[in-house]
């Protein structure tokens, strides 16, 4: 049977239908009208907006402030850096008329924002003592996906880019692994997703930058997925843009520049990591509702219960939870039960005119353990500590779950069934057409060099020649 009376195919039969139904029917998302396109819904943005909560205080916590910089930027200044525009070219949406008319100059829609915020960087640094300038962006960006994926791969999406300026590499490279850290941390901490953060092989930098690293999470079916990455450019951009300062002892200089991105992409990576064949699973930090409470009965004893259950949830929001009563008496609770657990409600209430009369309610956690009773007064002090371990175990059984399907491979063989079912850790001798010859062989590709990894060296897992990097490599399929 491809279907459970929900509609959702079992994510253990096909993983990709799974995903691409539910973030549909979990009420998420909907198609947009324009091709990649996804309309955010207000289950989904509420998501988002916790997501992006978080983030924000992190990055304001280290000192980067909010700016905001114009979607449209001229073409020109994409052509400034060789690297940037040619990397960035194939996934150009240009604006040619406006007004009725067709431009002088072409108008790019932001695909990232490199460009302009270094434009405005040369003209807001003259010394040393304005350095470093840490900003960043919370926008919109349009890049044009050729296999456009909901929250994965759209072709607008929400980020945050960070852009910052400083003397010199010394203090770029502090920050572009400070913004690293923090991105791993919010995977961790909120998340819930155990990412695994390393630098990217030369094939796989960004447009433009001298390094570029990531956090690179698996996904239930095994594949890899970059959750968010932070780039040291160089003096790159400052070239491009001038971006000098007048150092200490007078002499003009270049600024080392980062950049550092996370975007609704991030979403896509807890649906897959926590989800199973019943639907979503959220991590309480990242839950619109924390707890979902389903009034029973019907008539007077049903309206006891909806007024018990409200009574509830207001001194359940009182202690700091995310709570919403389902009160639709037309539907059965049996319904209500499903429908909250294949959208990922971590803790379900269910408050019949029985619980009423005992002084309890029925407690069903998304995952884990059957039923059980608790006592109405003291649930208050009873559920954050629930959720708290909930998101504890979620981790945990991410973590085993990614450790169970690494392989530490040395042989060609084991390679190609390692990244079958998920990754391989291998060395490898760095040359790009190698990496080609991998991935056109098993579509893997080099995820990361990871940062925690011991430092080893050896034969590549693929030619045979000495390793490149120092370290075993992380290959993955991904997304
Ligand atoms: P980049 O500027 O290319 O380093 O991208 C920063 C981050 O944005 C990546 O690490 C992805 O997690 C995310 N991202 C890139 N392209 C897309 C896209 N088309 N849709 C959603 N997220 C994206």
């Amino acid at each position: 049977m491809a279907h459970d009376e929900r509609g959702v195919t079992p994510q253990s039969e096909d993983f990709s239908a799974w995903y691409n139904e539910l973030v549909i029917k979990a009420q998420l998302v909907d198609r947009g009208p324009a091709k990649g396109t996804m309309v955010i819904r207000p289950y989904g943005y509420a998501l988002w907006e916790l997501l992006q909560a978080d983030l924000d205080a992190r990055i304001k916590a280290t000192g980067h402030q909010n700016a905001y910089f114009p979607m449209l930027i001229p073409e020109s200044y994409l052509n400034r850096e060789a690297e940037h525009v040619e990397g960035f070219s194939p996934e150009l949406a240009v604006v040619t008329h406006a007004g009725g008319k067709q431009l002088e100059e072409p108008l790019v829609v932001r695909p990232t924002s490199e460009t302009v915020i270094g434009e405005m960087m040369a003209k807001w640094i003259s010394s040393h003592r304005d350095l470093p300038l840490l900003l960043n962006q919370w926008a919109n960006v349009v890049r044009w996906e050729l296999r456009p994926r909901m929250f994965l791969r759209t072709t607008e999406f929400l980020w945050q880019e960070g852009h910052t300026a400083h003397a010199d590499e010394a203090d770029a490279m502090a920050e572009t692994m400070l913004a690293l850290r923090m991105y791993r941390d919010v995977a961790y901490e909120v998340a819930a997703i155990p990412v695994v953060p390393g630098e990217k092989t030369p094939g796989e930098r960004f447009a433009g930058a001298v390094k570029t690293f990531t956090i690179e999470g698996m996904m239930r079916d095994g594949r890899a997925l970059q959750a968010g990455t932070s780039h040291y450019m160089g003096t790159n951009f400052a070239r491009a843009f001038e971006i000098t300062y007048t150092s200490a002892d007078g002499k003009a200089e270049l600024c080392h520049t980062t950049s550092w991105g996370m975007s609704t992409r991030m979403i896509g990576g807890v649906i897959m990591t926590h989800g199973d064949d019943k639907g979503l699973v959220l991590p309480p930090r990242l839950a619109p509702y924390q707890v979902v409470i389903v009034p029973i009965g019907r008539g007077e004893r049903g309206e006891a219960a909806t007024r018990a259950a409200k009574d509830l949830a207001a001194r359940l929001r009182d202690a700091g939870l995310r709570v919403h009563v389902d009160d639709r008496s037309q539907l059965s609770p049996g319904f209500r039960f499903n429908d909250w657990e294949m959208r990922g409600v971590p803790i379900r209430l269910e408050l019949g005119p029985r619980d009423l009369e005992a002084g309890t309610v029925v407690m069903a956690r998304r995952l884990g353990e059957g039923k059980e009773s608790i006592s109405l007064e003291g649930a208050p002090g009873i559920l954050p500590g629930v959720l708290e371990e909930f998101q504890a175990f979620l981790l945990k059984r991410a973590t085993e779950f990614r450790d169970s399907r690494t392989a530490t491979v040395d042989s060609w063989g084991e390679f190609v069934e390692a990244v079958a079912t998920g990754w391989a850790r291998a060395f490898h001798c760095g040359r790009p057409f190698c990496e080609d010859d991998i991935k056109a062989e098993t579509a893997a590709t080099p995820r990361c060099v990871p940062l925690e990894a011991e430092e080893e060296s050896g034969r590549c897992v693929r030619c045979g020649m000495p390793s490149e990097y120092g370290k075993r490599v992380i290959f993955g399929r991904a997304y």
